[in-house]
């Protein structure tokens, strides 16, 4: 063992935090650190009392990683109207953040409102950096640019030679997943870094991750209705969700049922376990249940018919 301690490169600096190390060690105490450095194996956090406390590195790594690649809930990520991700160009989308659902009044936010202005016009910009500084700057917070598949050059880039195609779309080192945020870049930034602190590391962000559980769903929702004549499922789930009218409580979300289809009148419908309470943080399970047992999810509001039980189910 040596006693030589070491100063943190750029990817330490971001995994042994004093907030990691919250998220690693529940009885861990963040108040009065002069110093956190690493010796072998051991993250040492020094204290204001010249005290010393070691902690195992690869704890402190999981919680990192963990928490970087966390899964946000449903609605976090949902443009204007429950849009998700858009296509863009270069085999990248546009992802904007839930301005819309984290607030009652979320839709009157200057963020929103942007969102809603631009939701349609950034497919007539072709620039990825206009794209990225129109989403995040100072002045604006939309969402960000996300490729999970890998960015693709822009056609004047790619050889024209059909016949390479296939081989420039495998294996080439724009496949890996790319996403335009602080977090993602910071990694991109100090990948060797993080690769000498995690053997194969990979950047990846909340994004990516939403993503990833968003795309499982669409699919998931597609084989659903592929098991129905026509694609039109006679076990139908319909789901409103209402913003927490404050930061402190959750929004509601409700979901009513069928075995008469989409169309069926509300009489058809039963509210799914009327005795509890859901929340935007249930969304993605009960998505998940409700699919498994066969039925199709659609959103209330596009089901005119049941208008009037949603006030009756609202907060
Ligand atoms: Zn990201």
């Amino acid at each position: 063992m040596t006693t030589q301690l070491t100063t943190l490169n750029a990817a330490q600096a971001c995994i042994y935090t004093r907030s990691n190390l919250s998220r690693a060690f529940q009885e861990f105490d963040d108040t009065g650190i002069v110093d956190i450095n690493l010796r072998d194996d051991t993250c040492i956090v020094v204290r204001t009392d010249g005290s010393e406390q070691s902690y195992p590195r690869e704890t402190i790594k999981t919680a990192y990683q963990s928490y970087t690649n966390r899964l946000k809930d449903f609605f976090a990520y949902l443009g204007p109207n429950y849009r998700g991700p858009s296509i863009w160009h270069q085999n990248a989308y546009i992802m904007f953040k839930g301005w819309n659902y984290t607030h009652s009044l979320g839709h009157l936010t200057s963020n929103a409102k942007l969102q809603a202005h631009w939701i349609d016009k950034f497919i007539h910009l072709s620039d990825p950096q206009k794209v990225t500084t129109l989403l995040q700057s100072d002045q604006t917070d939309l969402g960000h640019l996300v490729a999970p598949d890998g960015l693709r050059l822009p056609a004047g880039a790619i050889d024209f030679n059909i016949d390479s195609e296939q081989e420039s779309d495998t294996g080439s080192p724009a496949a890996e997943p790319y996403c335009s945020c602080g977090s993602f870049q910071r990694q991109l930034a100090n990948l060797s870094d993080f690769q000498m602190e995690i053997k194969g590391y990979k950047p990846g962000c909340i994004h990516l991750t939403w993503f990833y559980k968003y795309r499982e769903l669409l699919c998931h929702r597609t084989d659903v209705r592929n098991k129905f004549p026509g694609g039109s499922p006679d076990t139908c789930v319909a789901w409103w969700y209402a913003p927490p009218s404050d930061h402190i409580r959750d929004g509601r979300f409700v979901l009513l049922h069928t075995k008469s289809g989409a169309q069926a009148p509300l009489s058809h419908w039963r509210t799914y376990k009327p005795k509890e309470i859901f929340t935007q943080h249930d969304a993605w399970d009960l998505f998940s249940n409700m699919m498994d047992a066969g039925y199709a999810p659609f959103p209330g509001t596009s089901l005119p018919q049941l208008a009037s039980a949603v006030k009756k189910n609202g907060n």
